[in-house]
């Protein structure tokens, strides 16, 4: 089965002769319970159990778990997962058992003890799936161990680790490349769901997937809404989307630095809302239970730096709020993709403004590295600014960065939703240009943005007094705008690359390309800022998410709230996380059709064989029982 040539009539072989392979559909349906295959997934699915290699990227959520899972279930053997998350080997395991699906994992997190029966359970053919850190790979009692075995697959994920340039870097992926010369014979299906051509390259070739098939989905996200807000007094705005339109939900809240992790959880827990810190600096313990509550738990907040999410596959995140500005697009995209996995409508939040940019724009400068690093982090840097910076539709903006066409007009972002005002700026660029320059020429005194809008604005503070800065030309040309917009405007020359901050004094320069502006040689296109708390915003879900599902009605709501309840408690029981007992899109389902007994039940996405038996009466019963 090396060779892609042969493999085909291998399939159809083993198939035809043996008649007691099911086919990837009947698993879909009987052991997860789903009616049909999404996306790419059914051909992916075909090469991958007809023993090719495949290289897939699809967005989180997309559904790359069966890719592998399936073609595992069909094939003889044990299919072989290699996954960075040892935290999360339990509960993948603790999935797969669920559904009545034989798996283990080995890990540094195990005895001896439980190593040896999952080691035994895999020689005697006993396992479908097995978990292994890459690490273990290059262990030679780990290969002998194989070979003790067969091999149904090996699978990848998360490949873009392989990747050295990227944040997820880990060593020990290098060696995975290793894999096709050792066991030639085992097709090899790496998964990821970093979008750029970039990455995929870089995977393909560290990987050694030369004969492989790509799989290159759509990044779209239809189920979540964008939103980028402009920053104005950020807990007080988290707090009113969480209240306004996340009540009880789950979700994951991102801040750049530690201390405002750990700041913003405890205002949020202050406030009545359950929340969690998580950021590297805490100890090992304390990251790995606040992680299991996050998973196990409905309806908790994790604050968390980006340190927090690689892998977390816990389906019914509700939101993903950013309260500082992500380094990057693929950051952005990665974090906000966190959201709603189950399909469900979810909203990715940004709260940003100028304070962002001068921050972002100081750390890189005072970064370590060479000039091309520093650049590379600026064009990064650059792009996640013209996306929060742009009056089009953010999704469309969002998929070309990856190079993916949308026809734009999404209706399920903020700029799609409530069109901003795009006007001519170039004006008001100039005169805050010139006072910028007045101060640097007149004085050789610097000044910070407040002091500059003063300026303009005609204000004679006591700092200006002191420094005649009310006898400047430029004193007082500015009152047709307020505060707020001179410093939008401010904001968007920093994005613009038309004015910088001094990172030691955190005061306004000029740059190369101001004097076009003010020598009247370019045009500034500039973005009105919606008012904040404008009536759209208020909305009791984002209208316009194109999900699955819509919202319940009161009573169907009561009925679903009473479904969870049961879930939370035999999830409880069994020790593990409540969405692998059932998703919440299934219990949605089961709320609103209401199946009178275990055959209607069955009917339902979600419920497959496994699931039907364990849980099938207790959820019957907590769906009849009068309270
Ligand atoms: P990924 O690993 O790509 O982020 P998952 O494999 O976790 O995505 O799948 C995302 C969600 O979609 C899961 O809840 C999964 O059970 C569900 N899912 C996957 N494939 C299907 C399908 N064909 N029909 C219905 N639901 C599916
Ligand atoms: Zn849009």
């Amino acid at each position: 089965m090396t060779h892609p040539d042969t493999a085909a009539p291998e399939l159809d072989g083993s198939a035809s002769a043996l008649d007691l392979a099911p086919t990837p559909l009947d698993v879909l349906r009987d052991v997860f319970g789903y009616d049909s295959f999404r996306g790419d997934q059914q051909d992916i699915i075909e090469t991958v159990a007809g023993g090719n290699d495949a290289l897939v990227l699809m967005p989180t959520g997309g559904g790359k778990s069966l890719c592998y899972q399936i073609p595992a279930l069909v094939r003889q053997g044990t299919g072989v997962v290699i996954s960075p998350l040892i935290a999360l080997m339990q509960d993948q395991v603790d999935a797969l058992e669920a559904l009545g699906v034989r798996a283990g994992f080995l890990n540094s997190t195990q005895d001896a003890d439980q190593r040896r029966q999952v080691e035994q359970a895999y020689r005697s053919g006993e396992l479908d799936l097995l978990y292994l850190a890459p690490e273990r790979l290059g262990v030679e009692s780990t290969a002998r161990l194989l070979d003790q075995g067969t091999i149904a697959l090996f699978a990848i994920d998360e490949a873009h680790c392989v990747s050295q340039w990227g944040h997820d870097f880990r060593p020990d992926y290098l060696r995975l490349g290793a894999l096709a010369e050792r066991w030639p014979g085992v097709p090899r299906i790496a998964l990821t769901a970093t979008a750029t051509q970039h990455t995929r390259e870089e995977i393909a070739e560290r990987l050694g997937l030369v004969q492989a098939r790509h799989f290159v989905a759509s990044f779209d996200r239809p189920n979540i809404t964008y939103r980028v807000a402009p920053k104005d007094s950020p807990f007080k705005q988290l707090l009113n989307l969480l209240r306004t339109e996340h009540e009880g939900d789950a979700g994951i809240v991102y801040c750049l630095s530690r201390a405002s992790v750990e700041k913003t959880a405890q205002q949020l827990t202050e406030q009545g809302i359950r929340a969690l810190p998580y950021h590297a600096g805490l100890p090992a313990q304390v990251r790995a239970a606040n992680q299991a509550t996050f998973l196990r738990e409905d309806g908790v907040v994790m604050v968390a730096t980006i340190a927090f999410g690689m892998g977390i596959d816990k389906p019914d995140v509700r939101f993903v709020a950013h309260l500082d500005l992500p380094k990057s697009v693929e950051g952005y995209y990665q974090e906000t993709g966190r959201a709603g996995r189950d399909g469900l409508p979810s909203t990715a939040w940004l709260a940003y403004g100028l304070a962002d940019v001068v921050q972002q724009r100081k750390m890189i400068a005072e970064s370590e590295g060479d000039l091309a690093h520093r650049r590379r982090l600026s064009s990064h840097l650059d792009a996640m600014l013209a996306l929060c910076e742009t009056v089009e539709c953010r999704r469309a903006q969002l998929l070309r960065y990856f190079g993916q066409e949308h026809p734009g007009a999404c209706g399920a972002c903020d700029t799609c939703q409530n069109p901003p005002e795009a006007w001519d700026g170039t004006v008001a660029a100039q005169k805050l240009l010139s006072a910028v320059f007045r101060l640097d020429r007149e004085r050789n005194q610097r000044f910070g943005v407040g002091h500059v809008v003063d300026i303009l604005r005609g204000k004679a503070t006591p700092k200006i007094t002191q420094w005649s800065h009310d006898e400047l030309t430029v004193f007082g040309v500015g009152e047709d705008l307020s505060d707020g917009e001179w410093r939008s405007v401010a904001r968007q020359l920093l994005a613009q690359g038309l004015l910088e901050v001094d990172s030691n004094h955190g005061t306004l320069l000029l740059t190369e390309d101001s004097g076009e502006v003010l020598g009247r040689r370019r045009e500034v296109r500039m973005r009105r800022d919606p008012a904040p708390a404008a009536g759209a915003r208020r909305q009791a879900r984002p209208g316009g998410a194109k999900a699955e599902a819509v919202a319940l009605s009161d009573a169907d709501q009561e009925v679903f709230e009473r479904l969870r309840a049961w879930r939370a408690a035999a999830a409880k029981e069994q020790g593990v996380p409540a969405y692998v007992v059932f998703h919440d899109a299934t219990l949605r389902t089961v709320a609103t059709e209401r199946p009178g007994d275990l055959d209607a039940l069955s009917g339902i996405s979600g419920v497959g064989q496994a699931k039907l038996e364990r849980y099938g009466e207790g959820i019957l019963g907590a769906l009849h029982s009068p309270e």
